[in-house]
């Protein structure tokens, strides 16, 4: 039996007091944290719950970014009116997580710091750089179908990241509030998660001690059609294989902006700048829409399981444009 303590953390100082250490670990809903605690895969010293934390609401803000509490639940963002109206792929891709039960549980902040679903991570005894560091990757020569990537990965780790919220957030453009020992600060949602390099243990841009206080949404596209595809093994409760969040603004019949990010291929939440590029100023049609999904894969490296995933990434983001532009 491995013995952790418990703290009731009541305002944002208690809580990043608390958490001081990289040994501790913040709880909010508990549905990766504890998962992975019950199977010796996180080994907290104490448990800072920050559930008192006052993080639960959602405001428009005047210049009309909404800025999300980190502890409003996966739910209550989904079905928030300002998100359903103004920021729909946001709704959808949260929607298509998980249960309702279980995003009932789970919150903006642990949704962005969710761990890994690669299996050999959680089985808490493989060679895995992640969870052991230098102790090896079993999944490059093992089982690497459905939850590793194609983009972004290394030949230290290839686990891709399991978020659906953070791929559209990806793609809506977005800011990351910190609270830490050093005061407030603010994080670019595409420089929030990193690539695991040589360093896969390392996965984000937290420093030690530093608590997500919340996530402001950047002001949507004008005209904001979008749509997020996710295909999976399973039709519900069930981790992309590919996945779409895409945005666009027409002009007339020309595109005047777009926004693709990618779910269940890459090793963080992926933003495919240079296919958006490709569609601006385009009339939208097939040709179009084929030639910005190769360019979001052009860099794609399979593993010796999941070369599928290259054409379903891609079919993924065809489909969406068509949906949102026919
Ligand atoms: C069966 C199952 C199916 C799932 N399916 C999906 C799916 O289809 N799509 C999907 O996107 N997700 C899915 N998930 C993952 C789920 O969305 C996450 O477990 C959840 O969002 C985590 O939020 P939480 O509040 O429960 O975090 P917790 O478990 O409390 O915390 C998770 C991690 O984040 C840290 N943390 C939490 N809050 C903060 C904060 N404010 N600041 C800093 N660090 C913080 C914790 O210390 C911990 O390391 C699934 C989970 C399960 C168990
Ligand atoms: S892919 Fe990453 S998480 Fe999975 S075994 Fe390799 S190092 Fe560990």
């Amino acid at each position: 039996m491995r013995q952790f303590s418990y703290v009731r953390a009541e305002n944002a100082t208690q809580a990043v007091k608390a958490k001081a250490t990289q040994a501790n670990a913040f709880l909010a809903g508990g549905s990766t944290l504890i998962d992975l605690v019950k199977l010796d895969v996180m080994q907290p010293d104490t448990l800072v719950d920050i559930n008192s934390l006052p993080l639960y609401d959602i405001e428009k803000l005047k210049d009309g970014r909404l800025k999300i509490g980190a502890l409003v639940t996966n739910n209550d963002l989904a079905w928030h009116p300002e998100v359903k109206a103004r920021y729909a792929v946001l709704s959808e891709a949260l929607l298509s997580g998980a249960s309702t039960s279980l995003r009932n549980k789970a919150t903006t902040g642990g949704n962005v710091m969710q761990k890994v679903r690669c299996p050999y991570y959680r089985d808490g005894v493989s060679p895995c750089n992640k969870r052991a560091p230098g102790s090896g990757c079993s999944a490059i020569e093992g089982n690497n179908r459905s939850v590793h990537a194609v983009l972004g990965t290394s030949e230290h780790c290839i686990a891709s990241h399991p978020s659906d919220m953070c791929v559209a957030m990806a793609a809506i453009g977005a800011t990351i509030l910190v609270s830490g020992p050093e005061g407030e600060r603010e994080i670019p949602f595409t420089d929030f998660h990193l690539l695991p390099g040589s360093s896969p243990d390392k996965e984000h841009n937290l420093a030690p001690g530093e608590l997500i206080t919340h996530v402001i949404l950047d002001k949507p596209l004008p005209g904001n059609r979008s749509h997020y595809l996710k295909l999976r093994d399973r039709a519900s409760y069930q981790f992309a294989l590919a996945s779409s969040a895409v945005i666009v603004s027409l002009s007339g019949s020309t595109i005047s902006d777009a926004r693709i990010a990618m779910g269940g291929v890459g090793t963080k939440p992926w933003r495919a700048f240079e296919a958006e590029q490709s569609l601006k100023g385009k009339t939208p049609s097939q040709a179009a829409f084929e030639k910005a999904a190769a360019i979001a894969f052009a860099a794609a490296k399979p593993q010796s399981q999941n070369g599928f995933k290259i054409p379903l990434g891609q079919q993924a983001i065809v489909r969406s444009l068509k949906t949102i532009t026919a």
